[in-house]
């Protein structure tokens, strides 16, 4: 391990910082701070303190993760999108006072499903399905940025949650990674292509409404011809969407309310 040495005048104290590596980076940093610099005896200690640790992260993000795709899976999603919500999308003070969220700081919850993926698996067998279906979660990591969250959600469905996107952007995102699937080359496959639907988190929607909405964009690009993206609120909008199921009608009528009144 490289470790970093500094001595801290104004303190008097040595700080020591132990970088805590883990397969896919740095996790953390382990600061011993004492009054004299470590010598090897207490440097192994520390070594070994840190190796145990290091295991331990390991341990933990392993079992949040898919193993196919190294994505974050359906069970880390389930236990932390409430947590998640009440982060994210947690109104400041100024935009209480604006009634509405100011536009860069909204956050959007995608749903996405590779289109007719079941002729893949038909024509090519599981395993270049797999294959895919990995290919695909990579591409989804160079088109979103490191601070969205990337799961796999089942099967040949995954799911993206962007932080502070303003609503004029977030199609333009969304199209960005739609035409860098639909662009790649997939060994011996060709051609693949995949659906999107997506919705505004509002912290006053359930999880299961906030997924329904995104479901119900989704399933509007797969009725309307597959490979597009579709948001909910412009669905409903434009007319084109009817509000129909529970998911559509929580909360309809208060957005109405604070755009017209
Ligand atoms: P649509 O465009 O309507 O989404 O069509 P589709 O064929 O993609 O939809 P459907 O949900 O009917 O089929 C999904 C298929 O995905 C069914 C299943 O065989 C396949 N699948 C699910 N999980 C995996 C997996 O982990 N690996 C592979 N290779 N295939 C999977
Ligand atoms: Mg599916
Ligand atoms: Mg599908």
């Amino acid at each position: 391990t490289q470790i970093v040495r500094r001595h801290d005048e104004a303190g008097g104290v040595f700080v020591h910082c132990f970088p805590i590596r883990v397969e896919r980076g740095v996790l953390g940093v382990l600061e011993v701070i004492c009054a004299a610099p470590l010598d090897d005896d207490d440097l192994g200690t520390a070594e070994g303190f840190l190796g145990l640790y290091r295991n331990y992260l390991n341990l933990l993000d392993y079992s949040e993760r898919d193993t196919l795709t190294g994505l974050r899976n359906r069970k880390t999603f389930d236990e932390n999108i409430g947590k998640i919500l009440g982060n994210i999308a947690r109104p400041s003070d100024d935009d209480k006072r604006r009634r509405r969220p100011e536009d860069s700081h909204q956050h959007w919850l995608a749903v996405v499903d590779v289109d007719h993926f079941k002729r893949v698996n038909d024509q090519f067998g599981h395993l270049y399905g797999d294959e895919v279906l990995l290919l695909l979660a990579r591409i989804m990591r160079q088109s979103f940025r490191q601070q969205d969250k990337l799961f796999r959600f089942g099967g040949e469905e995954f799911v993206v949650m962007l932080r502070n996107v303003a609503e004029d952007h977030v199609h333009n995102i969304f199209t960005r990674f739609r035409l860098a699937v639909e662009r790649h080359d997939f060994p011996q496959v060709g051609r693949v292509a995949c659906s999107v639907g997506f919705a505004r988190i509002d912290p006053r929607l359930s999880p299961a409404d906030l997924l329904g909405r995104a479901d119900e964009a989704l399933y509007f690009s797969k009725r309307n011809g597959r490979n597009q993206v579709n948001g909910f609120d412009e669905l409903i909008m434009s007319g084109k969407l009817r509000i129909t199921t529970p998911a559509s009608q929580a909360l309809i009528q208060s957005d109405v309310d604070e755009i017209f009144l």
